[in-house]
Formats: C-alpha cells, structure tokens, sequence
C-alpha cells in the first residue's frame, strides 16, 4: 500500500450498519465518485458491515480496510477507538463488540423517558424506526426522531440542547474500557487509532496521559485530520502526532449527505511530514 501522505485515504465513516444513513454500498459508490483509493467502513462498536463494504469496494477497485470504532468510557469521559485492518471475524473483538453494545437498547428507554418529562412522547420508538440496526440504537437515531418532530432545526442543533450532559435525553453511559478496546483490536491484528481527539473535554494534563497509557498498551495512530476538526486542530494534532511518536490518520465521519459537513473522500491531504496510518499496512 502506498506511503503517500498525498493518498486519498477516508478511513472513518459510518453506514445503516450504525448510525450512517447509507448502506455500505452506497458509501463505496460515494467513495469512489470521489475519488477515494484506500477506504474503511468504521461503524460503531459493530462489524456487521464489513463482508459488504469489502466487496463492494473491490468490485470497484479501491483498497480497502476493515474498520470499527469503538466506545469506550475513559475518565467519566466518551472517547472513540477506531481499529483498521482488523480481522472482521476474529472472535475475540466481535465478542468484545457484542457486550460493548449490550447497554444500548436499556440506555436508548431510559433518554426516551427523559425526552417524555419534557413533553416529547415516543421517543424510543421514534428513534428505532430511524435505526437500520435495531442493536445500534444511538444519539443520532433520537435525534433524527427530534428533527422529524420539529423539535429541533436539525441534529446540531439536537446536540446542543438535548442528549448531552446536563440537557434532557442524556443518559451516562459505561462503555468499554480503553484498555478492552485496544487488546481487541491489536489481537484482531488491527491498528488502534484514537479518534477525533480534539473533540475530548480533557484537560492538557488528561490528554497527554491518554496519550501516554493509549501508546503504552499497543496505541499506533491518532486522526489529525477529520471532519471533526478545525483547520487549526491539523495543526495541534499533527504536532502531538509528531511529539508522541502516533502515525497519523485521515477520515471524514460521513454519516449522511445533508448531516455531514465534510464528504467522503474530500478532506485536506495529510501534512507530508507526518507518516501516515496506511504505512503500516502492505
Ligand atoms: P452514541 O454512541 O449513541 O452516544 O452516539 C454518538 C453519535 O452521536 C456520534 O457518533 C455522532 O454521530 C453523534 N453526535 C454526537 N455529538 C454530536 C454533535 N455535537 N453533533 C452531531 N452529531 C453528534
Ligand atoms: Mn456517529
Ligand atoms: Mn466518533
Ligand atoms: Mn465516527
């Protein structure tokens, strides 16, 4: 595989698998259009997508990489794992994955009661029909449920006054330990990636120590560039890519054509200084 930093990589996106809104052969088409070579399908905590998002992109010529992201509970916080070039039948991380989605359907009851006390009925049913994987019920599922509703304008704006901390719909949530996550994908014979760092309510202090321990237990790669990002976060990650030694990588989190605001595939080139994630794999 190449080396190029200039490659057109997307190695994080999201299909009817988890919480994308399209099937993983629509996200290849898509890829393809736009001129991605190398692609992943990363749903969360769930592989089932993998066997068709290969095919399909072998049938249209694009390298590909299983993928996954994985949610794990590190310091009261969310963060994302994600693992590329895992086996996606490797049993140890799709047992792993099983107990990790476990919690959500109970967890999905509990935000629908909450939305209820605010004058929002049938949430739980409302965000299971929007749900192509009924063991995947997430945020993003309640709140297309609150944008059909006219609750809200759209998912941002979902996301700013419901189902986060201190705002009706949120449920804390464990999830798997950061430690869980990377064994499985390291066994699987993946590379484990620390998503979207930026996005972390974590101190500097916190954050190298995340850093640190992800390294220490077998760590390889952190996003610098996604769609998660701003500009000047490229540059602040692509330094601590550097400083800690991580090769860097480079997705878009695609989840559907209207939500996203990054498309598949159309992201800025990782900084040529920076090694990227794919170098790991041949
Ligand atoms: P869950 O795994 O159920 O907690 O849902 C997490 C998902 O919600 C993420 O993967 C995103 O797709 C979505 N999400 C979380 N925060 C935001 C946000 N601020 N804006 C848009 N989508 C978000
Ligand atoms: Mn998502
Ligand atoms: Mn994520
Ligand atoms: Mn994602």
């Amino acid at each position: 595989m190449s080396r190029f930093s200039t490659l057109n990589a997307d190695l994080h996106c999201h299909s009817v698998v988890s919480d994308g809104t399209l099937t993983p052969e629509q996200l290849a088409e898509r890829a393809k259009a736009n001129g991605v070579h190398l692609w992943a399908l990363t749903d969360h905590d769930e592989l089932g997508g993998q066997q068709r998002a290969r095919l399909a992109a072998n049938a249209l010529k694009m390298d590909y990489l299983a993928g996954v992201e994985i949610s794990v509970t590190w310091m009261g916080q969310t963060i994302h794992i994600v693992g590329l070039g895992v086996d996606a039948d490797h049993v140890g991380i799709l047992e792993g994955l099983r107990r990790t989605r476990e919690g959500r359907g109970n967890r999905a009851k509990l935000m629908a009661e909450q939305l209820l006390q605010v004058g929002i009925p049938g949430a739980y049913e409302g965000a299971l029909h929007f749900a192509g994987n009924h063991d995947l019920i997430s945020r993003t599922h309640f709140a297309r449920f609150l944008v059909e509703q006219g609750v809200c304008r759209d998912t941002e704006q979902v996301f700013k006054n419901y189902l986060v901390e201190d705002k009706p719909g949120f449920v804390p949530h464990r999830w798997a330990t950061l430690d869980d996550a990377v064994t499985w994908i390291t066994a699987a014979g993946g590379v484990a990636v620390i998503a979207h760092p930026g996005r972390y309510k974590l101190n500097a202090m916190q954050m190298d120590e995340l850093f640190k321990h992800f390294k220490d237990i077998g760590g390889l790669a952190i996003e610098v560039i996604t769609g998660s990002h701003s500009p000047e976060q490229y540059l602040t990650y692509g330094k601590i890519a550097q400083q800690y030694g991580f090769l860097a990588s480079r997705g878009s989190d695609f989840h559907d054509p209207n939500e996203s605001h990054i498309d598949l595939g159309r992201l800025p080139h990782l900084p040529d200084h920076l090694t990227p994630v794919w170098s790991a794999f041949h």
